[in-house]
């Protein structure tokens, strides 16, 4: 992309509006804009970086077996009536009427919907285990929607439903997800803990909340310091082996958000492995057995020939969230510093004389290569101050950048730079391609 092309609304100022450094960073880097109260339009930048979440969160759910599926924002109160949440939900939901005077609500999460979608089809036992997901925008009517996206009003939720015949088939599916999870958030370029949480309004007794630790977390966390090196599953993992050990590895150190501490646990653990913390929630895990599947006559004829009603989870993850939460992990005073598998584009391409025949046949030309070789490419081919082309590049926080100027081409030579460390190097355009493939 030529940024003489492009829509890139980058601000000199701080925002005063934004207490923490991600929400700023994110309105300096042109990446949303607020339209009210924690609704937000996503500018380009922002819309890229959302997709690349989106990709890895899919293909990770994808590869664990579970089924995407597209359901509604909007959602009849009927369907929410069967399973008793309509009046209990509060003040958290949007209900709306349409012209009919039905009552409608915009879905901050779809338990009864799927559990009516799967009601619907599946009679058997044999069908299952299944699982079905969807990335869907949600709404919450939060008391206080703050810090930008991260605690937003609207918001993009992944949010994935298991059904299984009984609870031990239902514990492995949730096992399932609980990797998928851990692969999701290593290849999102963040560290998420899983850790003890309480169920809130999901209900049910088995569940863990995924906790990238930052300063600016809204949740306090206590966790055993062993749990930051245990391994993440490489991609070769077999979902459907044994992956209690896996789970194990994670839930045997001590991990818990402040509503589950137990202090007597932790203190238990020797002084120096103690890690006190605040944390951001990125994603959550319930086991909530047949809650819904109840009350809603979600059933499947067992081997026993008899209906049970399914044991159900729910898997969510936070995908507008992350991308606060990756730059909350990841930037230093000159702006964001994305993971390669996340960054809008790989390689900043910064032409330091537009208008100079040779600086500008050299950009194009490494602009061509770099793009047919299908490197994303932003190429800074507007005029302009080197050191406020430098400033932008650093502050939307590409992993590469290269530096074109005519002093450097004389001796056949670009620098490339690497966003995350600062190192530059003076190469010729050949190695400088080479490096970026
Ligand atoms: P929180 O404790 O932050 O209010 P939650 O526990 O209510 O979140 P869940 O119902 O577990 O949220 O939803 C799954 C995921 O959706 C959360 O782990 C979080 O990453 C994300 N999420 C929840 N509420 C918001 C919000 N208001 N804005 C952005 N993301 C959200
Ligand atoms: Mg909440
Ligand atoms: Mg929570
Ligand atoms: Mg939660």
């Amino acid at each position: 992309m030529r940024l003489s092309r492009s829509f890139l609304p980058t601000l000199r100022e701080t925002p005063k509006e934004a207490e923490i450094v991600s929400h700023r960073l994110m309105l300096r880097a042109g990446l949303v804009r607020q339209q009210s109260a924690g609704i937000y339009s996503w500018l380009p930048l922002g819309q890229k970086v959302l997709a690349n979440i989106q990709r890895i969160v899919r293909e990770e759910q994808n590869r664990a077996g579970a089924i995407e599926i597209l359901m509604p924002t909007l959602q009849s109160a009927d369907l929410w009536r069967e399973s008793g949440r309509y009046e209990d939900y509060g003040k958290e939901m949007l209900r709306i009427e349409d012209r009919q005077e039905r009552e409608m609500l915009y879905g901050p999460t779809n338990e009864e919907m799927v559990t009516d979608i799967f009601r619907s089809y599946v009679r058997s036992y044999k069908e299952l285990p299944m699982n079905l997901y969807h990335i869907q925008w949600k709404f919450r009517d939060e008391l206080r929607p703050r810090f930008g996206v991260m605690r937003g009003r609207e918001f993009l939720m992944k949010d994935a439903y298991s059904f299984d015949i009984d609870e031990a088939s239902a514990r492995r599916a949730y096992n399932r997800m609980f990797v998928a999870y851990l692969r999701t958030f290593d290849r999102l370029g963040v560290k998420a803990i899983p850790m003890r949480a309480d169920s809130g309004p999901i209900g049910g007794d088995a569940t863990h909340e995924f906790i990238v630790l930052a300063a600016t977390g809204e949740s306090a966390v206590f966790l055993d310091k062993r749990a930051l090196d245990t391994p993440v599953p490489g991609d070769d993992i077999d979902f459907y082996g044994d992956l209690t050990p896996i789970v194990s590895a994670w839930t045997e150190k001590y991990a818990a958000t402040e509503e589950m501490h137990d202090k007597a646990a932790f203190e238990a653990l020797p002084e120096e492995n103690r890690v006190e913390a605040r944390g951001i929630e990125v994603g959550q895990v319930f086991y909530f057995g047949t809650k819904y599947s109840e009350p809603m006559g979600a059933k499947v004829t067992g081997p026993d020939g008899v209906d049970h009603p399914v044991h159900m989870g729910s898997y969510g993850i936070g995908v507008s969230r992350l991308v606060a939460a990756i730059i909350e992990a990841s930037h230093d005073e000159s702006g964001i510093i994305w993971p390669e598998s996340v960054a809008p584009y790989k390689v900043g391409l910064i032409n330091l004389k537009v208008g100079d025949a040779a600086t500008d046949l050299a950009c194009d030309g490494l602009y061509e290569r770099l793009t047919n070789a299908g490197i994303e490419v932003l190429y800074d081919d507007v005029e302009g101050r080197a050191g406020a082309k430098f400033a932008t590049m650093d502050l939307i926080g590409l992993p590469w950048q290269l530096i074109v100027g005519p002093k450097g081409l004389a001796s056949g030579e670009v620098e490339i730079k690497r966003r995350a460390t600062g190192e530059r190097e003076s190469v010729s355009l050949d190695t400088a391609v080479a490096k970026l493939l």
